[in-house]
C-alpha cells in the first residue's frame, strides 16, 4: 500500500483544520503518516486522532520554530529518502510552499503547488488564470510533492488509532546550510478576536461599495461570529489590511456562508471565494456580476441593508 506523508500544520498550539483536509486527500491514495515538527505532544496527538491517520511521526531534538523553513525541509527530506513515500502533501500557505519547494529540490521530486483537488492516482487539479482554466497534472518522480489550498475539501473525521513514532534529529544532521538562519522573534498578527479568514465558517466581505467604512460589515460579522474579508479594491485603498484580501492574489476561502457586500464580483475576486457553499450578495447594482454566482441576493444600499440584517440577527439571538 502506498504511504503518503502529510505535514501537520500547528496554529496557536492546535492542529489546524487544514491538517484534516490533507489527511482526507491522503487517505484516497494510501496509508497516512502525519509529520509533526517540534517533538512529542500529547495534546496534538489527541487532536490528530480526529482524522484518518495511520501513523504519527514526531520530529524532535531541535526547535524547528527557531530556524527558517530550510531546517524543516532538511528533516522532512531525510525522512522521505529513508522511507520512500509516494507523496508528501503540505498546506498551501507561504511557509508550506517554501518547505515544499525545498523538499522538492533536495529529494529531486516533482512539485505541484496550489492544487484544489488530488485523486487516488495522484492527479492534481489546479484552478488558474482567475479560475477560468482548470489544469490536471501528475508528477512522475517516485515521490510527488503537492501543496493543497486550504478549504478545498470537506474533512472526513473518523476517530482513528495510530502508531506513534518519534525521530530525533540534531542540528548537525540538518546541515549548516539549513540552520544558518535563525528566527529571533515572532509577533502574532492582531486578529481582533474574530475567526481566522481561512478557518471561518462564515465570512462577510466588503468592497469598494463600503467607501472605506467597514463598520456595518464588521457589525454583522460580529453578530454572526464571522471573519471579515475584503476585495482588492478595498485593501489597495488601505481601507482594510491586505491579510484579509480574498481572491486570486489574496486568500482562497470556502466557508459555509460568504457574504459579499459592495463587491462587484470581478473574476479575480471570484477565484478566491466561488467554492463557498452559500453565497449572499448585497449590491445596489442589479447587474453586478456577483449576482450570477449568488444563492441569495439583495439589490440595495449596504448601509441600509446591513444594519437591518444585523438588528434582526441580534434580535433572534436575544
Ligand atoms: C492580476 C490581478 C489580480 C487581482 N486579484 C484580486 C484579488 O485577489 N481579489 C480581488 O478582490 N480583486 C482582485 N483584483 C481586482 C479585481 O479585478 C477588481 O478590480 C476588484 O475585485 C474590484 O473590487 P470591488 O468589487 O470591491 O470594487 P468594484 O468593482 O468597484 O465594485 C464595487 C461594487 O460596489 C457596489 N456598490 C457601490 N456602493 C454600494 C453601496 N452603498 N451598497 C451596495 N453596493 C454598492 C457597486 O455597484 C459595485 O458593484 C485583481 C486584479 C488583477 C488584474
Amino acid at each position: 500500500m502506498s504511504k503518503v506523508f502529510i505535514l501537520a500544520e500547528v496554529t496557536n498550539g492546535h492542529i489546524a483544520k487544514s491538517t484534516g483536509e490533507l489527511a482526507t486527500f491522503a487517505k484516497r491514495i494510501g496509508s497516512v503518516t502525519a509529520i509533526v515538527l517540534n517533538g512529542k505532544d500529547a495534546a496534538l496527538e489527541a487532536e490528530l486522532a480526529n482524522y484518518s491517520i495511520d501513523e504519527v511521526r514526531f520530529l524532535s531534538g531541535v526547535d524547528f520554530n527557531s530556524y527558517s523553513a530550510a531546517a524543516s525541509a532538511s528533516a522532512i527530506s531525510a525522512l522521505i529518502t529513508a522511507e520512500g513515500p509516494t507523496a508528501l502533501l503540505i498546506s498551501s500557505t507561504a511557509q508550506g510552499k517554501e518547505i515544499a519547494a525545498r523538499v522538492s529540490v533536495r529529494t529531486k521530486s516533482g512539485i505541484i503547488t496550489d492544487a484544489i483537488d488530488l485523486d487516488s492516482n495522484l492527479i492534481a487539479t489546479q484552478s488558474v488564470f482567475g479560475g477560468s482554466t482548470t489544469v490536471h497534472s501528475k508528477v512522475n518522480s517516485p515521490c510527488a510533492v503537492v501543496t493543497l489550498r486550504p478549504n478545498s475539501i470537506e474533512v472526513v473525521s473518523v476517530a482513528s488509532t495510530f502508531t506513534v513514532l518519534e525521530s530525533s534529529v540534531t542540528e548537525a544532521e540538518l546541515g549548516a546550510n539549513s540552520t544558518r538562519d535563525r528566527v529571533l522573534s515572532v509577533a502574532a498578527a492582531v486578529s481582533g478576536g474574530r475567526p481566522e479568514l481561512t478557518e471561518a465558517k462564515i465570512i462577510v466581505s466588503g468592497g469598494r461599495g463600503t467607501n472605506g467604512d467597514f463598520g456595518a460589515v464588521e457589525a454583522i460579522a460580529d453578530a454572526l461570529g464571522a471573519a471579515v474579508g475584503a476585495s482588492r479594491a478595498a485593501t489597495d485603498a488601505g481601507w482594510y489590511p491586505h491579510s484579509h484580501q480574498v481572491g486570486q492574489t489574496g486568500k482562497t476561502v470556502s466557508p459555509s456562508v460568504y457574504m459579499a457586500c459592495g463587491i462587484s464580483g470581478a473574476i479575480q475576486h471570484r477565484a478566491g471565494m466561488q467554492t463557498s457553499k452559500l453565497i449572499v450578495a448585497i449590491n445596489k447594482d442589479p447587474d453586478a456580476p456577483i449576482f450570477d454566482i449568488a444563492d441569495f441576493g439583495v439589490v440595495g444600499d449596504l448601509f441600509n441593508v446591513l444594519p437591518q440584517a444585523t438588528a434582526a440577527i441580534l434580535a433572534k439571538k436575544a
